[in-house]
C-alpha cells in the first residue's frame, strides 16, 4: 500500500544508482531536488537504485551517502534500497498482467532493433522454458507531462519506443517500473532530476495510469556536459567531486543552477551556504540549457 498521507505534503527525492561515486552532474540533481523540497517545506528522500547488479560498483552506495552528508545534503527518513523492494515490483507486475497489458518477449536486443519495438512477440504464447523479458502494451494516444522547467512534453509511445520492457529477462524489474512503484509508495509529489530522463517521463506517466497511481509533478534540470558535449556519467568515469572542499562543490553546483553565491558566502560552511541557497532558490532562475560547468 502506498504510504501517501491523505493531504499530500511536498516530498522530493534523489535516486542515484550505485554505479560509481557522485560527480558534478549528480550533485546538481541532488542539490536541485533538495532545494525544491526545502523551499516547499517538504521532505527529501534518498533512494539507492540497486537493481542492476552487473553495473553496481562495490562500496558506491556507502560512498554516495558519505558524500551527501559531507555536502550537508541530509535526507529525511530511512534510505530506500530498491533491491529490498522486489516484492512490491512483482505485485505491480501482477496487476499489469491481470489487466492483460503484459506479454513475454524472447527477442534478442538485435531482433528488437534500434527503433521502437515492433511488437514481434505480441501474439505469442508465453514460453515458460526460455528466459523472457516482459513488455507492456502501449497505445496510440499521446502521453503528455507538464514539466515545470521544460514545459509540455508529449510522446506517442507506440512511435517513440513501442511496447517497453517492465521486467527484464535476468528476472529483475525494469527501471521504469521500479521508479514508478517507489515514487508512489514513498508519496513523492515532485520529481526533480536531470533532463536526460525527460524522455522517460511519458513511459513513467503511462505506467502510473496503468497502475492507478497518483501523478507526481516533474521538473527536469539542465545537464552538466563534458568537454565533448556529452552528459557527465559515472560510467564515463567523470571526475568524482570527493576531492574538492564541500563548499567549493556546492558553490559550483549553485552557479550551474543559476544561483551564484555572494562572494562573502563562498568560504562559508556547507550548512551556511545551503541556508543561503534555500533563501535564494527560485526555479525561474534555473537556466534551461544543458552545458559545461563554469569553473
Ligand atoms: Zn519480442
Amino acid at each position: 500500500m502506498p504510504r501517501t498521507p491523505a493531504v499530500a505534503r511536498y516530498r522530493g527525492r534523489f535516486a542515484p544508482s550505485p554505479s560509481g561515486p557522485l560527480h558534478l552532474g549528480s550533485i546538481v540533481a541532488a542539490l536541485g531536488s533538495y532545494l525544491q523540497a526545502r523551499v516547499n517545506g517538504g521532505e527529501w528522500l534518498l533512494r539507492i537504485e540497486n537493481i542492476d547488479p552487473p553495473r553496481e560498483l562495490p562500496g558506491a552506495a556507502d560512498a554516495i551517502q558519505r558524500e551527501l552528508v559531507r555536502l550537508g545534503l541530509e535526507w529525511d527518513g530511512e534510505v530506500c534500497f530498491q533491491a529490498q523492494r522486489v516484492a512490491a515490483y512483482r505485485a505491480a507486475l501482477a496487476q499489469l498482467e491481470a489487466a492483460g497489458l503484459v506479454y513475454a518477449c524472447v527477442c534478442s536486443r538485435r531482433d528488437a532493433g534500434l527503433g521502437p519495438y515492433p511488437g514481434t512477440c505480441r501474439g505469442r504464447a508465453r514460453a515458460p522454458s526460455a528466459p523472457a523479458s516482459l513488455r507492456l502494451r502501449v497505445g496510440p494516444a499521446p502521453v503528455t507531462i507538464q514539466d515545470r522547467l521544460q514545459g509540455g512534453y508529449s510522446q506517442i509511445l507506440a512511435q517513440a519506443c513501442g511496447d517497453f520492457v517492465v521486467w527484464r529477462a535476468d528476472n529483475w524489474p525494469a527501471y521504469h517500473l521500479a521508479v514508478v512503484v517507489d515514487d508512489a509508495w514513498a508519496g513523492v509529489t515532485e520529481i526533480v532530476r536531470g533532463a536526460d530522463l525527460l524522455d522517460s517521463s511519458p513511459r513513467q506517466r503511462y505506467l502510473q495510469q496503468c497502475l492507478g497511481l497518483p501523478a507526481p509533478r516533474y521538473c527536469h534540470l539542465p545537464l552538466v556536459l563534458d568537454l565533448d558535449g556529452s552528459k557527465l556519467s559515472k560510467l564515463a568515469l567523470a571526475a568524482p567531486v570527493a576531492g574538492n572542499s564541500a563548499s567549493m562543490v556546492l558553490a559550483q553546483a549553485l552557479r550551474f543552477l543559476g544561483h551564484p553565491p555572494p562572494t562573502d558566502a563562498l568560504g562559508a560552511a556547507p550548512s551556511a551556504l545551503l541556508a543561503w541557497a534555500i533563501s535564494a532558490w527560485s526555479l525561474a532562475q534555473v537556466p534551461l540549457q544543458s552545458r559545461r560547468p563554469e569553473g
